[in-house]
């Protein structure tokens, strides 16, 4: 996928790191991740009132819907040409993060010259970064194996990557259609918002935790470590007190490389 062209992962082992853009690519052209995307990209917000309780049920805030029918062929043609569009203005950088941070969005940090922006731009571009503990690791790994095949540590790693940048570039997509306020429309009903933990519970049901864990979304154990980083989140309401987690086997990441999903 053209996001992740070689001239876009300066400074970075390119052939270690291609299993796992292949798969990103993979995740990201799928069904659920289309419709997601055709939301961000095309569909009309909505203003809401903030529900009964909140002292602020007279305030409005936006938030988007998917279509509720299945998305059309021209929908997704369009959905690629925006995907298209954001990497020409795009790259991911290797950076030193905070441990525990896999990768961050940084709206209008990439280097474009918006004066003579691309048709198209809307909102703003935004540069990505990961973190180069992560990274240093996945490309040991890599060297170190000998056999033909995967070994199980090295695809959950590729599996954590793949993830990683699917999570980020949902918080780019909501950046370049909304700017600033891409971090405020709120996804359908969620009383939280995220787009990175949007995307993966439209994907996989939930949020892929390190520890093969899947967490429920929106959650408020999610949500507290989240707000104790001081990482900002957009809240219209009184999320769940308890979560629901669902151990994964290690069969199911695994199989995100045989099995079409
Ligand atoms: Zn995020």
């Amino acid at each position: 996928m053209h996001n992740f062209h070689p001239a876009n992962f300066p400074n970075a082992d390119y052939d270690a790191l291609l299993p796992a853009l292949r798969l990103a690519t993979r995740l990201l052209n799928c069904e659920a991740s289309m419709i997601y995307y055709h939301t961000i990209f095309h569909v009309k917000t909505t203003k809401q009132h903030y529900p009964a309780g909140s002292n602020v049920e007279y305030d409005e805030y936006e938030a988007v819907y998917p279509p509720k029918r299945p998305i059309t062929v021209k929908e997704v043609r369009r959905v690629r040409k925006e995907f298209s569009n954001i990497a020409d203005t795009m790259q991911f950088h290797r950076k030193e993060l905070k441990s525990g941070t896999k990768g961050q969005c940084d709206e209008s940090q990439a280097e474009v010259d918006l004066s003579v922006s691309w048709q198209g731009f809307r909102g703003w571009p935004s540069a990505i970064n990961y973190n180069e503990k992560g990274y240093a690791d996945l490309v040991e790994l890599y060297h170190q194996t000998t056999d033909k095949d995967v070994s199980a540590p090295l695809a959950i790693h590729y599996v954590q990557f793949a993830r990683m940048l699917c999570h980020e570039l949902s918080h780019a997509a909501a950046f370049y259609r909304w700017g600033d306020y891409g971090g405020e429309v709120a996804w359908a009903d969620n009383v939280l918002t995220e787009s990175g933990f949007d995307w993966e519970t439209i994907v996989w049901g939930g949020i892929l935790d390190d520890e093969h864990t899947l967490l429920q979304w929106p959650g408020i154990t999610t949500a507290n470590s989240y707000l104790r980083k001081g990482s900002t989140l957009k809240c219209v309401g009184q999320p769940a007190a308890a979560d629901i987690e669902w151990d994964l086997p290690l069969g199911w990441v695994l199989q995100m490389w045989r099995t079409s999903f």
